[in-house]
Formats: structure tokens, C-alpha cells, sequence
């Protein structure tokens, strides 16, 4: 989502401000700006605007923040963008300042006086009302003060100097030929780096034109050792597709193949699952999706019980005793705030943890008892679906790994249905009919999906992934669930989309079908089934707007 740059050196600092936040734009934003030496340049919308600036900025000086805005607080607007100053002081901030109306409070009675509605002002604010001439000291006193999860980089005026902290949202630091970067996204300084740094929870980099160091936070020098720059990081090309997401979405079956393969010669430490009762799963947004996922394989096939959990929803539990409980955690980035505090949750209860995660060196691979990697490589667009399919690639197989332990009987891996598992994913981003689809909801402003068992979860990640991309407010539904009140908004030509995998739910979903047909909406149907033995037949094919993919199968099963 947002995005933080910055760079300290020997050349104006305006060039590698710029093209860092480009590379940043992939993650989705909706405001932009910049500071150099006191100057700061913001505004809505996009980062190409700051091409606009004149050479009195574009030549100003060596050293300054950018940053790319998801708004969490306060409209999307000119005065609401980052930085945010006060005074000589300007910072850029990822994440949210969880108090930051007690803050300005405070501050307010002191004489500060805020004019945005971001939480990033109260922080702005309380680091000048700290500064008596040491940046280092009064960004410390501030943290200090400061709650939530966050990463921002703070610099003052006619100082080479900037400060950067790092909270539970990411923060690197890298140093090349031309100076030190810094960014939220290693992508986005790594080709212009030789080494890079890696904040770490609660570390503070402080950069002076080309030095870099790093102190804890209660002002304590740490070393810390460079890391090699992973040289994939060099090439963001969407390689001939129209999107990043287009691409990531072809690359689907790949990710899932990499993934399972990745396992076969390195999984759990052995006895890691022995005296394991139950399984609980937590996550959350799309991974959590996984979570349900993996929850209705192994309740089908290992029998034994098993729960999917919001992450952030974990908070109260009904015991306090998670000893003999599996806890598997799942986030693509490892960085998710609210999975990790979870963790922390069920590491106080005795769960025994285990962490999914699609990048290495994560804060939850950090704290958890055991990690397996999803290998869908890197994802560029904001909505997750080759990492979100590589997280079902581990469904799978770690169902498949506790029915062997337990000897259980199942062919979930096996290498034939593998096969045609990643024939039929390869199929998905070449089915014409989806563009058709996506052209007749273009105008929509409600769809629902509907599914049973696993086609639920499908159809949960596909309505979040709908109003996520498009902005269209989507409903997913249990389709048995729909005649308990919600099949009263089903009118003349509301959109369903409806999957159809499952041999054992054909009828029951068919039945689910016509009860909304029958109210008039227009049905899309994602199956591999022809249904041609079935009575429904006739509404199906007869009813307006119904596709049928013939032996296409979209969506694992
Ligand atoms: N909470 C801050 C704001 O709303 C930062 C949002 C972000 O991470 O971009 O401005």
C-alpha cells in the first residue's frame, strides 16, 4: 500500500526520490510528496505530477524523504499527504499512530496547532516538541510516546541528516555508489544498493551523508550485518502483460507447482505434529481465505478438529490452554501487524507455531517455532492471487503430510492429479468468457458469490478480490445459507456468480442456482461439470446471461 523513500548522498536528491516512489506505485496509493531541504512538494493524486517541479527543488539539495499515502486517517488530499512537518521538522510515516488523538491533545494545549486529520501530524509534532537540536535524541522520546505500528523517517532542515524507525511496518536501509536509500520496499532501492540493512522492530538508522548507524531504542549502538542484495529484485517488468496482477494471475500454477515441489525435500522438523489435538488456523484478508481452506481439507480428510480464525478477531479466547495446539500462521509478507500479534497470543497460551510465509527473513519466521515457505515469488500487485494460491498449494500438501503420519489414506499430491491440477490452473487466464464477464459487471454495483464447502471459500476470495480491484460491493454466501434472508435482494438481473466443483454438491448447488434464477438474477456458472444429467438444466441454459466453461475448471479443489 504505501511507501517511504529516501536517500542521503552525493548527488541532488530529487532523481532517486522520484523513480523510488514510481517503483513504489504498484503497491497502490492515492496521495504523493516529497521533501527536500525544507522544501516540501505534495499533493493528490499521482507520483508523475512531481516531474512537474521546478529546478529550485529538482536541484535543492542531497538528501530527502518521499512517500507514497493509502490514507488511514483523513481524506485523500493536498493537506493530508505526507511529509507532514512541524517547524524545521518534516516525516513521512507507514502504518497508524494509535494515539495520536491524545497526542494532539496534549500538544494542542502546549500551542501546536494541527491542520490535517492524519494520525502522522501528532507524530510530526511531538518529535519538534523533543528537538533541542538532536534529531537522533528527540525521535527517541517521541517513540517513546508513540503507539501502534509504524515506520517513518524523519529529517530536519539544512541537516544531512535523517532518522528512520521501524515499528512492525517495514524499513531498509541500503548503500550504493551514489549514497545511502532507504525505503518501506527493498525492490525499490535494491539495484542502487551494495549492502542492505533490514530494520528490525524497535532500531533506528540514522543516516549522515554516507554513514549509517543503527541504535535500539533506548539509544544503544548495534552492529548490524549487511545483507547481500538478492539481484531478483533488480527486474519489476510485467513482461508483455497489461498488469502486474494479469501477470501474477498466469503465473498461478507455477507458484503452486514451486511450492509443493519446494516441499518435498524440505518440511517440519520431524516430531514436530506428535501430540498435536487440534489445528488452529489464523490469518488475515486473503490468507485468511487460505485459512478456510485449510481448515476444510484437513477436517475432511485427517478428521480431526480444526478452526479458521480472523487474526484480529483473536483476542479473548475461551481458554488460556493452547498446549497440544497447532497454530498455523499464514501471511505472504510475514509482516501482517495483526498476525503477529496474534502469534504473540498463542505463544503466551502454549500453542506450538508454525508460520507460512511467502518472503524470507519475516518478522512471524522470526518468532515462530517452525516456518514452511510458500514460493510464489515475488507479488507485485496490491490484491494477492498467485501468493493466495501458493497458500493452497500448502493446504495441500501439509493435508497430504498429516494423513501420512496418521496413515490415513489420501491422494491429494499425488503426482497424476497434480498434473491435472496445474493444467486446469494454466487454463483460468486464457478463458475469453472472463473478460466478457468482467465488460457485462463493469457498471454493477452488487454482485454476490456463491458456493458450498470449499466452492465458499472461492467465493470468498472472489468477492474480496471484486471490491478490492473494482470497488463493486460483492457478498460471498454459503449458498444453502442465501433462503435465510439474503435471497430477499436478489432481483431482476443481479449479478451471482456461482462455483461448481464439488460431484458431491452438484445437486445442492444446482438447487441453490435456480432459487436465485428464479428471482431473476443472472447467473454465471464457474464449473467443470456440463450438467447435462440434471433437471436444472433447462433454467440454467435458458436463463439470461448464464455462461457455461465446459470442461474448464477454475479454482483448486
Ligand atoms: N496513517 C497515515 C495517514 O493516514 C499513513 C497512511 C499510510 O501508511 O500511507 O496518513
Amino acid at each position: 500500500m504505501c511507501g517511504i523513500i529516501g536517500y542521503c548522498g552525493n548527488y541532488s536528491a530529487f532523481s532517486f526520490l522520484y523513480e523510488g516512489l514510481k517503483r513504489l506505485e504498484y503497491r497502490g496509493y492515492d496521495s504523493v510528496g516529497i521533501c527536500i531541504d525544507g522544501k516540501v512538494i505534495k499533493m493528490k493524486g499521482h507520483v508523475d505530477q512531481l516531474n512537474k517541479c521546478g529546478s529550485e527543488v529538482k536541484n535543492s539539495g542531497n538528501c530527502g524523504i518521499g512517500h507514497t499515502r493509502w490514507a488511514t486517517h483523513g481524506e485523500p488530499t493536498y493537506i493530508n499527504a505526507h511529509p507532514h512537518s512541524s517547524g524545521n521538522i518534516h516525516i513521512v510515516h507507514n502504518g497508524i499512530i494509535e494515539n495520536y488523538k491524545e497526542i494532539k491533545e496534549e500538544l494542542t494545549k502546549k500551542g501546536y496547532n494541527f491542520v490535517s486529520q492524519t494520525d502522522t501530524e501528532a507524530a510530526a509534532h511531538l518529535i519538534n516538541y523533543y528537538y533541542k537540536g538532536d534529531l537522533q535524541q528527540a525521535v527517541l522520546s517521541a517513540c517513546k510516546e508513540l503507539k501502534g505500528s509504524y515506520a517513518f523517517v524523519a529529517m530536519c532542515e539544512k541537516k544531512n541528516q535523517l532518522v528512520a524507525v521501524r515499528k512492525e511496518s517495514p524499513l531498509i536501509v541500503g548503500r550504493g555508489k551514489e549514497g545511502v536509500h532507504l525505503a518501506s520496499d527493498i525492490s525499490a532501492i535494491a539495484d542502487k544498493c551494495d549492502e542492505l540493512f533490514v530494520l528490525d522492530n524497535g532500531e533506528l538508522a540514522v543516516i549522515k551523508d554516507r554513514e549509517i548507524s543503527f541504535f535500539d531504542m533506548f539509544n544503544a549502538p548495534i552492529i548490524k550485518l549487511a545483507e547481500s542484495v538478492d539481484k531478483n529484485y533488480e527486474s519489476v517488468s510485467k513482461e508483455g502483460y497489461a498488469t502486474f496482477m494479469e501477470k501474477e494471475i498466469n503465473e498461478g500454477a507455477k507458484s503452486v507447482k514451486d511450492t509443493i515441489e519446494g516441499y518435498k525435500d524440505n518440511y517440519l522438523p520431524s516430531g514436530f505434529l506428535e501430540d498435536i489435538k487440534s489445528i488452529y488456523f489464523c490469518a488475515c484478508g486473503t490468507a485468511y481465505h487460505a485459512c478456510c481452506y485449510g481448515k476444510k481439507l484437513i477436517e475432511r480428510y485427517v478428521k480431526i478438529p480444526c478452526f479458521s480464525l480472523v487474526a484480529s478477531e483473536f483476542k479473548e479466547p475461551y481458554t488460556t490452554d493452547y498446549s497440544q495446539c497447532l497454530f498455523v500462521f499464514i501471511s505472504q509478507s510475514g509482516e501482517t501487524a495483526d498476525t503477529l500479534a496474534a502469534h504473540t497470543l498463542a505463544k503466551k497460551y502454549g500453542a506450538k507455531t508454525l508460520a507460512v510465509t511467502n518472503v524470507s527473513k519475516s518478522s512471524l519466521e522470526e518468532v515462530a517455532d517452525a516456518v514452511v515457505k510458500t514460493r510464489a515469488g515475488r507479488e507485485y500487485a496490491v490484491a494477492s492471487t498467485k501468493a493466495y494460491l501458493a497458500q493452497l498449494g500448502f493446504c495441500l500438501y501439509f493435508t497430504q503430510y498429516l494423513c501420512d503420519t496418521k496413515n490415513i489414506a489420501c491422494k491429494l499430491t499425488e503426482q497424476e492429479n497434480l498434473d491435472k491440477l496445474y493444467k486446469a490452473m494454466d487454463s483460468v487466464g486464457k478463458i475469453s468468457q472472463i473478460k466478457e464477464l468482467a465488460n457485462n459487471m463493469l457498471h454493477e454495483e452488487h454482485a454476490y458469490f456463491l458456493g458450498r464447502g470449499l466452492d465458499y471459500v472461492t467465493a470468498s476470495e472472489a468477492s474480496l478480490k471484486l471490491k478490492e480491484i473494482t470497488y463493486i460491493h460483492s457478498e460471498a454466501y454459503p449458498a444453502g445459507e442465501l433462503k435465510h434472508g439474503t435471497l430477499a435482494l436478489i432481483e431482476k438481473d443481479t449479478k451471482v456468480i456461482a462455483f461448481l466443483t464439488q460431484s458431491e454438491l452438484k445437486e445442492k448447488m444446482i438447487g441453490n442456482i435456480s432459487e436465485v434464477i428464479a428471482r431473476g438474477a443472472q447467473v454465471t456458472l464457474f464449473s467443470q461439470y456440463k450438467s447435462v444429467d440434471y433437471d436444472c438444466d433447462k433454467i440454467l441454459l435458458s436463463a439470461a446471461g448464464v455462461f457455461g466453461f465446459g470442461s474448464q475448471r477454475v479454482g483448486l479443489r
